[in-house]
């Protein structure tokens, strides 16, 4: 497209109420953040457990950086691999309690690395249709077959395994905790659907990983599925406060994907430092039981207090709370009201959700207190009557 072409369809987005734009915020990221000059409650990052400024990470930071500098230098099978790194792969393998990790530098890149490596032409993949865009683009680069079942629709996944015996490998790929919704995949149906069904499992716990399960392991945790998920791939940017990804699972993957997964072969190392205060990170999850603890008290309190005033928050059962508000405008004007009023949610539009769902997407933190919460709450109710949505 040339620039005329991209006015026009610049405009057309505009139209449909859907342009984005950035946003600059100052300062580090924390319960309430600096926008415009003015302090806001910060109520939609993935920053769940409030450790990306947390001192101890930023001390293990600075500490890598003065022992192996800043950049890595090449790719990790180059000269990138270093002791950082190495490091963090052992400690994700230890507290997730599989035989091998590997680290990718973003889980996007690590959706489309294993996706794309893992399966082939021949193959048939089945992927819930909410999940994470980085799955749906690694299994189109994949060439296999590729199947969207309805959210967490158990019986279609069913009836098309049965129908999938043809293809050499049948792979059910599910977001844990889905990233719009704030609900969980039924891992254990899909395990045991899996198993009858001779298909592999590939789990994406982005937003479960420090949050989901006793220690905060995740899914695979919660469901007390250890040794039955082929692929548990997670991000360290969400609750692990920093950056980057990982792949859990057997020596084998991981060898394979050292191998093969072309978004870990062709791409610089993650810098040292981000591997530090990721391993920092994961000291926390362990040390601090309370964050998790706190988080899931904020949430359920403000998930059933939204309820109340009588806003759909679907089927939400996490610290992701959607409050569903249909048309893409209105969500837009309700965030815009709520920034006046000293509270940061994201409107979240098509093609993001599925059309007429626009919705604000409500995180709560770990850190926030009781006050940030009541504050949120109040100015939902007096926007959402003012817009009568309510
Ligand atoms: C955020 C997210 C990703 C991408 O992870 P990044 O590290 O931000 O690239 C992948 N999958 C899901 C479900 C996510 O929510």
């Amino acid at each position: 497209m040339n620039d005329l072409e991209l006015q026009e369809s610049l405009r057309e987005i505009e139209r449909q109420g859907l342009c984005r734009n950035l946003r600059l915020t100052e300062g580090p990221q924390s319960r309430e953040i600096t926008m415009n000059g003015q302090k806001v409650l910060n109520f939609c990052s993935n920053n769940y457990l409030g450790l990306a400024d947390h001192p101890q990470l930023r001390l293990a930071a600075i500490r890598a950086i003065e022992a192996e500098g800043v950049g890595s230098g090449a790719s990790r099978l180059v000269c990138g691999h270093m002791r950082a790194h190495q490091k963090l792969e052992a400690r994700l393998a230890g507290f997730k309690g599989t035989p091998s990790a590997l680290v990718f530098s973003t889980g996007y890149m690590a959706n489309v690395g294993i996706l794309a490596s893992i399966c082939e032409r021949g193959d048939i993949i089945f992927s819930d249709r909410l999940n994470h865009a980085s799955i749906v683009d690694g299994s189109l680069l994949s060439q296999a077959v590729f199947k969207r079942y309805p959210h967490k629709d158990m019986a279609t996944l069913e009836e098309w395994l049965k129908s999938a015996g043809g293809f050499r490998r049948r792979l059910i790929v599910t977001d844990s905790v889905f990233s719009m919704d704030g609900d969980i995949a039924p891992l254990d149906q899909i395990v045991e659907l899996a198993q009858r069904y001779d298909a592999m499992v590939m789990v994406d716990e982005a937003h479960a990983f420090g949050v989901l399960g006793q220690h905060g392991k995740g899914a695979v945790e919660h469901f007390h599925l250890e040794g039955k998920v082929d692929i548990q791939m997670g991000t360290l940017s969400k609750a692990a406060g920093v950056f980057g990804a990982y792949c859990c699972g057997s020596s084998e993957l991981i060898q394979f994907l050292v191998n093969r997964a072309r978004s870990f072969i062709y791409t610089t190392a993650m810098p040292p430092a981000i591997a530090a205060a990721a391993t920092a990170a994961i000291d926390l999850l362990e040390r601090e039981p309370q964050r998790r603890e706190n988080l899931w008290k904020n949430s359920v309190y403000v998930r059933t207090e939204l309820q109340r005033m009588g806003f759909s928050t679907l089927e939400s059962q996490t610290p992701i709370i959607p409050l569903i508000v249909k048309d893409s405008q209105k969500a837009v004007e309700f965030s815009q009201r709520l920034l006046e009023s000293g509270i940061f949610v994201q409107a979240i539009r098509p093609p993001t959700v599925p059309n007429n769902t626009a919705r604000l997407r409500v995180t709560v933190m770990a850190t926030h207190t009781k006050e940030d919460l009541d504050c949120l709450l109040g100015a939902i109710r007096t926007v959402g009557k003012h817009l009568c949505l309510i």
